[in-house]
């Protein structure tokens, strides 16, 4: 499925096989989350994508052209982070998700909206068994963006998560078990949301722009609204942290200064690690989380995107590239 041009639908079109370049594998795709960003790519939102493209960048698939890490047959993830320099500031101090020449899958680099997809093997990672392709998808950026929020979160104990969506479902598990304090904040009267984040141990859910039930230590915003940004920084204690999860989001209203007084911190999440991989794949089989996915076929990619948007998906969506995945 291919971006011809921002603004427009994805089209189903026949491509010449990808074939492996110098340290890349070719994978026969499996499945492939759906994720937010891919609505900000599509929707022009992200400057500069390569085009034509093929989205996607929560990719399971299984090695069919192998190189010197994975062997054929092989089950693999292909994240976001596709290349990195290896040589800046960034990628020598443990910060390759910084990489200002980095190149990301399924914007700078074809996805994994295909039955094949070619990826650097450096950047790819192993996928824990005990997960089908459907449900190991959104592990790949919704869980990995999600924990490395999580960690910048610090030690919160009461944590607030605004936007209650794949990654948000991941990380109410994840803290829950790690004995944390988990509110839910959804959109006015989501009541459906809201009972979802109750059922993965959310203590409590209501509407985002409306008080917290007690301060919080610290908030994720998952939600691309920048109006959530002093809303979160007037639900924090003294000393918590806000930490917006998202690659874009809209403009943030002007709020006073009393809101980041008191030793409140304001910071952004970009990308992942391969560190933050390693880590989280070993998690994710450990809590264990569980993912809840809406699949659609290949073919029916826009439907996906269209769902996604409504912001009525429970969990997160999936495009299952093999029918038996
Ligand atoms: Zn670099
Ligand atoms: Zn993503």
């Amino acid at each position: 499925m291919v971006l011809d041009s921002p603004g427009t639908p994805l089209r189903e079109a026949e491509l010449p096989a990808p074939v492996a370049g110098p340290g890349q594998v070719v994978v026969a795709v499996d499945a492939c989350g759906v994720c937010r960003t891919d609505l900000h790519v599509v929707d022009g939102e992200l400057p500069g994508p390569k085009l034509p493209l093929v989205p996607g960048h929560q990719v399971i698939g299984r090695v069919v052209e192998a190189g010197a890490r994975f062997g054929a047959g092989e089950r693999v993830g292909v994240p976001w982070l596709g290349w990195t320099c290896g040589e800046c500031r960034y990628c020598l101090s443990g910060r390759e998700n910084l990489c200002d020449r980095a190149r990301f899958t399924g914007y700078q680099l074809d996805g994994g909206y295909a039955e094949l997809a070619a990826a650097d093997e450096r950047f790819c990672f192993p996928v824990p068994d005990g997960y089908n392709d459907v449900q190991a998808a959104p592990l790949l950026c919704a869980g990995l963006i999600g924990y490395r929020s999580l960690r910048l979160a610090g030690d919160a104990e009461r944590l607030g998560l605004y936007g209650f969506g794949a990654s948000a479902h991941i990380v109410a598990q994840v803290a829950r078990h790690e004995g944390r304090r988990v509110f839910a904040f959804t959109r006015a009267g989501d009541g459906e949301a809201q009972a979802f984040a109750r059922e993965l141990g959310a203590e409590w859910a209501g509407d985002a722009l409306a008080p917290a039930p007690e301060e919080l230590d610290a908030a994720i915003i998952f939600a691309p609204a920048g109006e959530l940004v002093p809303a979160a920084l007037a639900a924090v204690a003294n000393g918590g942290s806000v930490v917006c999860a998202g690659i874009h989001m809209s403009d943030i209203p002007s709020f006073p200064y009393e809101l980041l007084w008191g030793e409140r911190v304001l910071r952004s999440v970009a990308n992942l690690t391969r560190r933050d991989a390693e880590e989280f794949m070993a998690l994710a089989p450990r809590v264990p989380v569980r993912t809840e996915v809406e699949a659609f076929p290949l073919a029916e990619a826009n439907e996906a995107l269209a769902r996604l948007r409504s912001g009525e998906v429970r969990g997160a969506v999936v495009l299952r590239v093999r029918a038996a995945a």
